[in-house]
């Protein structure tokens, strides 16, 4: 044997003994272990199993539609809630290819492919309508996954759908309320808020004017209140969709709320354009709209402001049409008028107006001149007429009509219509103490007053309180007052008179008067309005209509008072023509309670110069 087959000898021997002490005790552990290992297999498979059961019917259960299609686009399974969303059965579906995969054209929310997401391996997804079985449409969340084989190939592709209809509609009803006036649908004040600055930020790249036009509906309040609201929400659509008839498509028109409508003319050439469309509009809404069986017309007030011409801010701009509208209000309504910068001057001086007047009314800073009236026939005075007046430390004395509007549109008027009240109550009432017995005192009634549920009942406290017997209470109100609701003003009127008091119709012969309304309401007196009065007698159209006037008094057993009696001549005419009640400067103007006594004397010496005129006053 040579070295050579030695050496392979001591080798294997080697390996031999290498293999004893290193593969004998694997083996024998293998075999001991090997037991274990097979049923850890066996639990491995089990758990498989078992996942896959679980995930199984995760997916028959799941609340999203599942469906899975091979990778050519086949579907090959559909879970329930796929066939309770869509209208599909599994045996519709299963098959088939899903459209939605074969849409090349849909892209996601970051404008990508489903076809490139799918190379790319990613997951994609996008919101779309799409169509039940029953034709219904319905929004759904489209997730699409693809799934890779081991070599990374596309295998399937798992398609996740969700019904979102629901909540893109409350969304969208949301975004309605939140952006839209939910009775007419149009634009509300935040979104035309929004357009109007969109508008002023276009407007300073490009060379044109915007117009902002404010319109508010004349008298909305009266149909309101005669035909109920839902008469009034009805004229309130109506006129939404004549807003919209007159103007252009890209035009917006909003509500801000109540009768106040906004339109914005995003591209003018000059104001004049904003003049026509808001002449059009007054036309259109002077059309007759009827309203469950009554035919109404209703009128409105437009205020237009030029953008940039006014300003280029977007409160500014509503601001200025809204002080045009109420100029356009002032102007006797049913016109418009373009924003003119006196008004700024004007809408200080009467936001000051109205917050001193506030602060007299806190401090009762009235006083009560009265006005006698005479009665011609008897040569004594029969009455006196309360005008009130505001007693003010810088000005000294403002006047009734400056005022009485302001108080009227804050409500104030409601305060110092009671002050006026109980003052020429207890003014009577202290010339009653002095033997006076056959005078009386009438007081003004504002609208707002006239209209004040509450209204009896404060006439009846303040003659409770003042101690004055109501038949020496006369209120006067206007004929414009009636007209607004006749049934209405019937019915307040009868209530009045059911304390006792008289009713006096005031400026009688300047409003709508027919002698066929007369004679259904519950008054006692008319009161020529001194415009007919201080024509008299050269005008033949005044001593017409004052001749009329009293005659009809006459035929219907109504007092009839002339007010505003300047001169000898005028007082003639109206006795001569059977008129004796007369009120008017030329007998005396209107004084305070303090001068009252002195100007009486004075008067009674007049009509008696004979007699002892103190005496004759006071045993009247
Ligand atoms: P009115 O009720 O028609 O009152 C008559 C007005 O004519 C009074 O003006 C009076 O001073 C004035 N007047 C009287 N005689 C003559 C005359 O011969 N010539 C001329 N040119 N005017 C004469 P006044 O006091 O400024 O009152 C104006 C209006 O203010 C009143 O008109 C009435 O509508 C309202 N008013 C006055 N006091 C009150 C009040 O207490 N409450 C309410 N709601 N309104 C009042
Ligand atoms: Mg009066
Ligand atoms: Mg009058």
């Amino acid at each position: 044997m040579g070295i050579l087959t030695q050496g392979y000898l001591l080798q294997g021997l080697l390996i031999f003994a290498l293999s004893a002490v290193v593969i004998a005790p694997l083996l024998l552990w293998l075999a001991r272990w090997r037991p274990a290992i097979l049923e850890s297999q066996r639990r491995r498979e089990r758990l498989n199993d078992q996942s896959m059961r679980i995930l199984s019917s995760a997916v028959e259960q799941s609340q999203s539609g599942i469906i899975i299609a091979d990778c050519a686009g086949v579907i090959d399974y559909v879970n329930p809630r796929y066939t309770q969303i869509t209208g599909y059965s599994k045996e519709d579906a299963v098959g088939r290819v899903a459209e939605l995969l074969n849409n090349e054209e849909l892209t996601d929310v970051n404008n990508i492919s489903l076809q490139e997401a799918l190379q790319l391996g990613a997951s994609w997804n996008t919101f779309m309508v799409s169509k039940r079985r029953n034709g219904e449409h319905f929004w759904q969340q489209v997730t699409v996954s693809p799934i890779n084989d081991d070599l990374g190939a596309l295998s399937h592709i798992v398609l996740n759908i969700e019904d979102i209809s629901d909540r893109v509609e409350t969304q969208a009803q949301m975004e309605k309320l939140a952006f839209y006036d939910p009775l007419t649908g149009l634009e509300n004040r935040r979104l035309f808020r929004d357009r109007l600055e969109q508008g002023l930020k276009h407007l300073r790249r490009s060379k044109k004017s915007m117009a902002l036009l404010f319109l508010d509906l004349d008298q909305f309040k009266r149909i309101n209140d005669t035909l109920g609201h839902d008469a009034g929400d009805e004229l309130l659509c109506t006129v939404a969709q004549r807003l919209r008839d007159c103007v252009r498509e890209e035009d917006i028109v909003a509500r801000l709320g109540g009768d106040e409508f906004t339109i914005l003319l995003a591209d003018i050439t000059s104001a004049d354009d904003a003049g026509l469309v808001a002449r059009k509009i007054l036309r259109s809404l002077l059309e007759p709209v009827t309203l469950s069986t009554q035919e109404v017309t209703v009128s409105g007030s437009i205020g237009i402001t030029v953008a940039p011409e006014d300003s280029m801010n977007a409160s500014v701009l509503m601001r200025n049409a809204d002080l045009a509208m109420y100029r356009a209000k002032d102007q006797g309504r049913n016109n418009f008028q373009y924003f003119t910068d006196d008004m700024n001057i004007e809408s200080l001086a009467r936001m000051s107006l109205e917050n001193e007047l506030r602060i007299a009314v806190a401090n009762q800073d009235f006083v009560v001149h009265f006005q006698p009236q005479v009665d011609m026939a008897r040569g004594r005075i029969c009455g006196y007429e309360a005008l009130v007046r505001w007693r003010h430390e810088q000005v000294d004395v403002i006047s009734p009509d400056r005022f009485i509007p302001v108080a009227e549109e804050t409500g104030l008027i409601i305060k110092v219509g009671e002050i006026v009240l109980r003052q020429a109550c207890l003014q009577l009432k202290a010339l009653q103490a002095t033997g006076i017995s056959d005078q009386t005192v009438a007081v003004n009634l504002s609208a707002r007053q006239f209209r004040d549920h509450k209204l009896v009942q404060m006439v009846r406290r303040v003659l409770a309180e003042t101690g004055l017997a109501p038949q020496w209470l006369e209120l006067e109100i206007t004929e414009s007052m009636l007209m607004d609701n006749i049934d209405q003003a019937i019915s307040i009127l009868s209530d009045l008179k059911a304390l006792g008091v008289a009713i006096a119709i005031d400026d009688f012969g300047t409003g709508y008067s027919s002698l066929s309304y007369l004679t259904q309401l519950p008054v006692d007196k008319l009161k020529v309005d001194r415009s007919f009065v201080s024509n008299l007698p050269d005008s033949p159209r005044h001593t017409a209509i004052t001749t009329a006037i009293i005659a009809m008094a006459q035929r219907l057993n109504l007092q009839v008072v002339a007010e505003g009696v300047e001169t000898e001549p005028q007082a003639s005419f109206l006795t001569g023509h059977q008129c004796h009640i007369l009120q008017g400067f030329l007998f005396c103007r209107p004084v305070s309670a303090a001068d009252l006594p002195e100007h009486m004397l004075r008067m009674e010496r007049r009509f008696s110069p004979g007699r002892d005129a103190g005496a004759a006053v006071l045993t009247h």
